[in-house]
């Protein structure tokens, strides 16, 4: 692996390489790395889309307890994710990165060796960016797409009687981040591609569940289709805060069916093993980039039809109420918690003690 350091080739060098590698030609970019300002040509009869997302050395990752090429791809999901809950078609990104003057250039190779294959799969291209040199390690991606105006799928849809949705298990990311904290990711566990090079293939599944989870980009769109969702939210936060997401911009009260979340085999063989209280992580733990949405009760049949064929599960987890922002969370059909408000102190929801 090259020594050589961000600093000893600066900021423009680096810019060119990244143009050299990993722009590419297309008709719908007029102008893309090199000007002012990159010029796209989107469906002139669609909604455009744009989100942006951060992630920050220290607060979101650590330089230990992840590899670049993870790293990167993260990067580009977590807003290829805010995409897919809108039910849109993401098309192009820009990749504003801060960096430690010291960082090696093989770091950076890696991390944008994670996006650009992740880029490649989801049919989406890099515009632009900005660099910057920093004090700690810091990312800013941002996802441009677009939707037909009918398909896009907001938070403030849900109505009372509506039953609720997720997209796959939940609970694996979180339980990933406790498996990484108490042992800590030994890199050679990971080649440098992200492949799988120790024994314990479920424990690494559910780290990779946390350092590079799927971006639901087909989900969305598939759902978004099919036309009956009322509201969608992307898993980031967590079940009850990202439900609370929805309660809140749609004026509604929900109750979810604990025992019906889904959980993947590997959560249940291991969480007990890493974490006192499973439930807190299938509830309140975050990133597993799963959607979440909302559908009247007489869609329930074509969800369940359409389930078979989509290629992927969806679990009824619980019902939208008219009670504004009362989240009640229901264990084997007996009350066993609701929370007086929504947000951050969900992540502390103890329902193996209902109240
Ligand atoms: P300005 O000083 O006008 O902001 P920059 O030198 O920052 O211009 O950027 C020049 C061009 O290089 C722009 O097209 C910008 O989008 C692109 N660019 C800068 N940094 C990156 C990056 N990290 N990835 C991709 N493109 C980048
Ligand atoms: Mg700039």
């Amino acid at each position: 692996m090259s020594k050589t350091e961000i600093k000893d080739i600066g900021e423009f060098r680096l810019i060119e390489r990244i143009r050299r590698r990993y722009e590419k030609s297309s008709h719908l970019v007029a102008c893309g790395i090199g000007d002012d300002a990159a010029a796209l040509y989107l469906p002139s009869d669609h909604l455009t889309l744009i989100t942006t997302d951060t992630l920050v050395e220290g607060i979101h990752f650590t330089r230990e307890c992840t590899i670049p090429y993870f790293l990167g791809a993260k990067a580009l999901t977590v807003n290829l994710s805010d995409i897919a809950a809108m039910g849109g078609i993401p098309r192009f990104f820009l990749l504003s990165l801060g960096i430690p003057g010291d960082f090696s250039l093989s770091f950076i190779d890696h991390f944008y060796r994670g996006i650009a294959e992740l880029a490649e799969t989801q049919d989406i291209l890099l515009v632009g960016g900005d660099l910057t040199a920093a004090s700690e390690f810091i990312v800013n991606g941002v996802v441009i797409g677009h939707s037909p105006p009918g398909c896009v799928v907001y938070r403030s849809g849900a109505q009372p009687g509506d039953h609720i949705f997720v997209t796959g298990p939940l609970g694996d990311s979180a339980l990933g981040l406790e498996i990484l904290r108490k042992r800590a990711l030994r890199p050679r566990d990971f080649s440098t591609r992200g492949e799988t090079r120790g024994r314990d293939k479920e424990l690494l599944g559910l780290i990779r569940r946390h350092l590079a989870p799927p971006p639901p980009v087909s989900k969305g769109r598939k759902l978004a289709e099919l036309g009956c969702a009322t509201a969608m939210i992307d898993i980031s936060d967590g079940l009850l805060a990202d439900l609370g997401h929805i309660l809140e911009e749609s004026q509604v009260g929900a109750e979810v069916w604990v025992d019906k979340v889904p959980r993947s085999q590997a959560f249940e063989k291991w969480a007990h093993l890493y974490h006192p209280r499973p439930m807190d992580l299938i509830l309140g733990g975050g990133e597993d980039y799963e959607l979440l949405f909302t559908a009247p009760k007489k869609a329930l049949e074509k969800i369940g039809f359409s389930s078979k064929h989509l290629g992927f599960p969806i679990h009824t987890i619980g019902q939208v109420t008219p009670y504004p922002r009362k989240l009640s969370l229901l264990a084997e059909g007996k009350r066993s918690y609701s929370p007086s408000h929504l947000g951050h102190n969900h992540f502390r929801v103890n329902p193996a003690k209902p109240s």
